[in-house]
């Protein structure tokens, strides 16, 4: 709900906040923040507040490293697991140049960009998300392991499911900071978890899956515990996947609902994100480590799509009425949710421009069968990153500096990946802090 500033400076008076975290995200999604102090919240909102934009990656050089965070009045929230008095509140930020405009090379503004050409053209496009997370032990320094927690499978309970205490913990923090969960439960390998909460609109789904993974981290330190969001941390194991699931909705109807007239429309937005889905996977499967995940263990491999197959890129599930809607399986939890959830609304949009058609639903198990014909998502990060250098989709979704500068860190990324006498270690090594 939005709030005026002088509503939110009264909360803040009345509720003993002392300290304000101004939230925003790098170029690759990992959530940074500035704390103030209670008293330089009006400064913040009137004027923002400074920082260094060029300690920040994909961000600025040194030569223009001046940016200011602005908070957005609708994000706010307290931090429950922080000390219950003078308390921690988190505000999600918009970054703005000097000159008040906004920061083009902020993902967060190239998704409300996308949310607006959605609205422009008619529609509401809400969107879910569903995450997965290793538990691990950790050493006596504290640091990471790779053994997991516990021993359990999916749906399984305790004694062997020894993760109930921490799902519990994050739906109840989630839910303090108004996120809904909707259900938990320990996924498929040792020590795998997921908690699902209630859909959005997309601009809140992208700032609430930011939040989930903080509050995620943050529960399983105080456990003494280390929750990984790597795409494939165990080699032999099941991997994290992040499934996007998207609607639209036109004068309050979902256009994803059977036997809707719209329906078309719903069919043209899907064949628009199958079309663009293998130059767009350098953004929703950003890690070197990413491509051991798809292929195997429920993570797709190529481009079809169908019911409720969950060996697919992309699945309708049998969910009815406002629930209906699209699962998008490839992406993973290491991909900066702003430009993922961009990437996809507008490859959607011009689908629906282009009255793209839907062809027939591929029913196979796909894991059970190698079938060369079929379109298959890349194989590696260098490839994804080569389909989205070459993609005019990227390039005009995209602002332009933005896409330079993610693919020369991420060619980066790959050139230290490969010079790396072993593969998996160095991945460890990056990814495990
Ligand atoms: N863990 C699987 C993945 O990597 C998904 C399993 C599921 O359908 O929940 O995508
Ligand atoms: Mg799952
Ligand atoms: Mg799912």
């Amino acid at each position: 709900m939005d709030q005026t500033i002088a509503d939110i400076l009264e909360f803040v008076e009345e509720n003993d906040v002392k300290f304000i975290r101004l939230a925003y995200c790098d170029l690759f999604g990992i959530q940074k923040n500035m704390a103030i102090m209670a008293g330089q919240l009006k400064k913040a909102f009137e004027e923002g507040i400074i920082f260094d934009a060029s300690a920040v990656k994909g961000f600025q050089t040194v030569e223009h490293s001046d940016l200011f965070l602005v908070p957005d009045g609708s994000t706010v929230t307290i931090l429950p697991w922080r000390p219950s008095h003078e308390r921690v509140m988190r505000i999600c930020c918009n970054v703005k140049n000097p000159d008040g405009t906004d920061f083009e090379g902020y993902s967060r503004n190239i998704l409300k960009k996308a949310v607006q050409r959605s609205v422009d053209m008619g529609y509401i496009c809400n969107i879910g998300t569903e995450c997965e997370f290793y538990l691990f032990k950790t050493d006596e320094a504290g640091e990471p392991t790779t053994e997991p927690f516990d021993h359990g499978g999916y749906n399984d309970i305790a004694p062997l499911d020894k993760c109930e205490n921490i799902r519990r913990e994050i739906c109840l923090a989630i839910e303090e900071m108004g996120l809904l969960p909707e259900s938990s439960h320990h996924e498929r390998g040792p020590g795998q978890n997921e908690v699902d909460f209630r859909y959005s609109d997309a601009l809140s789904a992208a700032d609430n899956f930011i939040t989930f993974k903080m509050v995620v981290k943050s529960i399983a330190a105080q456990n003494g515990l280390y929750a990984s969001f790597l795409p494939k941390p165990l080699h032999q194991e099941s991997g994290n996947g992040l499934h996007i699931n998207l609607s639209l909705s036109q004068g309050g109807k979902n256009l994803f609902q059977r036997g809707d007239k719209h329906s078309a429309n719903a069919e043209s937005f899907i064949a628009g994100i199958l079309a663009r889905s293998t130059e767009m996977a350098a953004f929703l499967n950003p890690l070197t480590n990413s491509y051991s995940r798809l292929g195997s263990f429920e993570a797709p491999k190529y481009v079809t799509w169908s019911h409720q197959n969950r060996s697919q890129l992309i699945r309708i599930p049998a969910s009815t009425e406002e629930r209906t809607r699209m699962e998008m399986r490839a992406a993973d939890p290491a991909c900066n949710p702003y430009l993922a959830f961009a990437l996809l609304i507008h490859a959607g949009l011009d689908g629906i421009e282009q009255k793209a058609r839907l062809l027939p639903p591929d029913n196979r198990n796909l894991f059970e069968v190698d079938d060369p014909m079929l379109p298959a998502l890349p194989h590696s990060l260098e490839q994804a990153l080569q389909l989205a250098e070459n993609s005019s989709f990227v390039h005009r979704a995209l602002p332009e500096p933005i896409v330079e500068k993610y693919i020369a860190e991420k060619k980066r990324e790959c050139a230290s990946c490969r010079s790396a006498a072993d593969r998996q270690a160095f991945e460890l090594a990056r990814y495990f802090h």
